[in-house]
């Protein structure tokens, strides 16, 4: 049962918890994993894409978890134009679509054999301060309320996060921040090993739709759209209307809404006594919305640092700096501009995107990475794209 004080307590059992609750549980401290939900990855929020090289570096790959293999993406603009790109230059997103009702068990089982102890149906409540440090977490564990004591806290508690607040970090999400989304789990879509994603204002207003293949006739197959542009309607309805017209025969297995974070990088991740990561801390990618990865490598950088900062007794602001420092050194460049072409492509119109599809459908884009192909579609298109300059300017 759980003890009243330990080392290291994460807060959310998700991709980020898991990855940091092992580095820290690895490197010999004594480490609580809590989740509120009864059971680790259920109900699944997420299309479940990821690239393999990504996952590679935290799991052995395993047909547990792995639903399909996909081979490269195609990307429609409104008038139905088609972009193909290759597994290897299509991002985060794509190369596996998971399962993760087993992915997140898995990752929690390997904090739990790094010596974590985890903890279902405990959600954290409050924060426990002195002096105006974190010196714990209140919750309810298995329904009775526990007060922890810890050395250090780390909140990994996703997009609808309260650990950061209750420590004074803003968090907040404008509507234009947030894509609220909504998906089907269906059966009988008939879908071969690509992923799409489909741009359009009528469709998906500044956000776009998706088809994830999972295999056996199965597909994620949802929708994403931007807070601050829900004039189409709830992106439920326009789900519906997009499988009506897609897949009007498939089956709806499943639903989810679920939100994302879209603003970039925020302003500070730590406090004192305590680290957000993950969605927690806004580390999902603005432009595709993929958090996966980001989550599971930032994970081990706040474990390393929570792992230092313990041995060292010092868990100040300044103490957790290091973890600021490099995770912004790891991932914040391409947060950034992930945000620079999701701020400029949100304002053009599905003409002006039929525009950008049509200048580079015949070039030979498939080997390009996303970068690659927003540099030749500036070059292209300079005057649609001039706000974009400043992606190259900071690149050089
Ligand atoms: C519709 C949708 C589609 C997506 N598709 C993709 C995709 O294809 N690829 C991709 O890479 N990313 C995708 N994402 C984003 C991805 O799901 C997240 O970025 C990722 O799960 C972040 O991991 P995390 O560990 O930070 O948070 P989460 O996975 O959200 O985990 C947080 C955990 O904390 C728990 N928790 C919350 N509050 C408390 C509390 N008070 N006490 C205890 N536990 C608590 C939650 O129950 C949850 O288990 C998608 C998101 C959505 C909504």
């Amino acid at each position: 049962m759980i003890k009243d004080r330990y080392d290291l307590v994460v807060v959310g059992a998700g991709p980020a918890g898991s990855s940091t609750a092992k580095t820290a549980a690895k490197a010999g401290f004594d480490v609580l994993l809590i989740e509120k939900r009864q059971e680790i990855g259920d109900p699944v929020r997420c299309a479940e894409g990821a690239g393999k090289k990504g996952i590679k570096r935290h799991v052995k790959p395993d047909p547990r978890w792995i639903s399909a293999e996909v081979k490269g993406s195609r990307i429609f603009a409104p008038d139905g134009t088609k972009l193909e790109i290759s597994e290897e230059r299509s991002g985060a997103e794509v190369g596996y679509v998971l399962e993760r009702k087993i992915f997140d068990r898995v990752l929690a089982e390997q904090a739990a054999d790094a010596g974590a102890e985890v903890m279902v149906k405990t959600p954290a409540t409050g924060l426990i301060t002195k002096n105006g440090q974190v010196v714990g977490i209140r919750g309810r564990s298995l329904g009775e309320a526990v007060e922890i004591k810890a050395g250090l806290v780390v909140g990994a508690d996703g997009v609808e996060s309260l650990v950061g607040r209750w420590a004074g970090i803003n968090t907040t999400l404008a509507p234009s921040e947030i894509e609220t989304c909504a998906q089907f789990l269906l059966k009988g879509v008939r879908n071969d090993d690509h992923s799409e994603f489909y741009l359009s204002n009528r469709l998906a207003p500044g956000g776009y739709a998706w088809v994830f293949p999972k295999g056996d006739g199965m597909a994620n197959v949802g929708i994403g759209v931007l807070g601050s542009r829900s004039e189409g309607g709830m992106p439920i309805e326009l789900l519906s209307r997009f499988v009506n017209d897609k897949f009007p025969s498939a089956k709806v297995v499943e639903v989810i809404v679920g939100g994302v974070p879209v603003c970039g990088p925020i302003e500070r991740t730590i406090a004192d006594g305590l680290m957000l990561v993950g969605d927690a801390a806004r580390q999902s990618d603005p432009l595709t919305g993929g958090g996966i990865l980001n989550a599971l490598d930032v994970g081990v950088i706040a474990g390393e640092v929570a792992a230092g900062s313990l041995e060292e007794g010092d868990v100040s602001r300044e103490a957790l700096g290091e973890y600021e420092k490099r995770w912004r050194e790891k991932i914040g460049v391409s947060l950034e501009r992930s945000l620079v072409v999701k701020e400029r492509l949100v304002q053009l119109s599905d003409e002006d995107l039929n525009t950008l599809a049509h200048s580079i459908k015949d070039r030979n884009i498939s080997k390009m990475g996303l970068f690659g192909m927003v540099s030749l579609l500036f070059k292209t298109n300079p005057k649609l794209l001039w706000s974009f300059r400043k992606l190259f300017k900071s690149k050089g």
